[in-house]
């Protein structure tokens, strides 16, 4: 397998219950779940402190707890429980050891149904975990550029985006790439009533004379736990409370700052919609006090729950990891 790749490839992965090599991580090309995108994940990042010399994972079990209400709306069966990935996914990143700040992919997926049938709904299921380098994203500076897409969002009466299923992504895909196509550095999709929603891998959130608002899942956002973090870190960061409520595209046109909440992204500020400065073009103060008490509560500053260390001591299970080849 060739993967041409700017960050360094880790050594190992989890499939179905074992540590494997990165390179043996691998389903079949005729699974449900390769040929139909019918699978749910969860994209989960780990903090590096190179003074514990340990990755917190933020908000592991919120995550894990999405990833099974995805399952349920799929139906698709997961064979292990939250304590077992939780530990798959410490098991992760202890063997990769890559000493800096990771993004992590826990994958339950459909697998191959009698005769190849991609339609039937099958109980042979599985789970992947891999953990790669992730180096914070440029935009998270200076801002990006976003432009308001010419597709729609996905809606929950046809591909439901609180489904966090791969399937879904064809839809953040052509957006993305359109944008980008353009000249952008990302783009934010409307919902089928024209509305805004979200963009193809984060919500947003608008600041409009000191308040915060988002729009509901309801307009088809993903629930998202960056953006549940942000609430809670804005009322003592900013002193604001985050408000839910439909947005229209010109109110991002008139918007004092806007900014992004993934967990790739974290918070990052957007300067311009549709080539409109957003505010006076740079990122805002209000934004950059989120991200200063976002990059807190991340690294095990704000409330101990969020952080699961991957060493501690629950997660030593005296076998080694590291070097266990299948
Ligand atoms: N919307 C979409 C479409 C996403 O893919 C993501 C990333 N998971 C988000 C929003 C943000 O969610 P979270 O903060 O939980 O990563």
């Amino acid at each position: 397998m060739s993967i041409d790749a700017a960050i360094p490839m880790p050594a190992h992965a989890w499939l179905n219950g074992r540590i494997v090599p990165f390179d043996q991580c691998v389903v079949h090309a005729r699974s449900q779940g390769a040929f139909w995108g019918a699978n749910v994940f969860e994209g989960l990042r780990g903090y590096w402190d190179a003074e514990r010399q340990d990755t917190a994972v933020f908000r592991l079990q919120d995550h894990l707890g999405r990833l099974s209400r995805s399952a349920k709306c799929l139906r698709l069966g997961i064979a292990w429980s939250d304590a077992d990935l939780a530990q798959a996914c410490m098991d992760v990143v202890v063997a990769n050891d890559l000493r800096q700040d990771v993004h992590m992919c826990v994958v339950a997926y459909f697998d191959m149904a009698p005769n190849c049938d991609p339609m039937v709904l099958t109980a042979n299921t599985g789970v992947h975990i891999t953990a790669t380098a992730a180096p914070r994203t440029p935009g998270y500076k200076d801002g990006v550029s976003a432009c308001i897409s010419s597709w729609r969002r996905i809606g929950d009466d046809s591909m439901p985006p609180r489904i966090k299923t791969g399937a879904n992504y064809h839809n953040s895909r052509l957006a993305h790439h359109e944008a980008v196509r353009n000249g952008y550095g990302t783009t934010l999709l409307l919902n089928p009533q024209g509305h805004v929603a979200e963009g193809p891998g984060s919500c947003v959130v608008m600041v409009r004379d000191g308040r915060l608002v988002t729009p509901p899942a309801t307009s088809g956002a993903l629930e998202g736990i960056t953006l549940e973090t942000v609430g809670v870190l804005a009322e003592t960061a900013v002193g604001a409370q985050l408000e839910y409520r439909e947005i229209d595209r010109t109110e991002l046109y008139v918007a004092d700052e806007i900014f992004l909440c993934g967990t790739m992204c974290e918070v990052q500020p957007v300067v311009s919609v549709d080539r409109l400065a957003v505010g006076p073009g740079v990122p805002g103060p209000i934004t950059r006090r989120l991200q200063e008490a976002f990059d807190r509560s991340v690294r095990g500053g704000a409330r101990a729950e969020w952080c699961t260390w991957a060493q501690a001591a629950e997660y030593r299970t005296g076998q080694p990891a590291v070097g266990v080849v299948v």
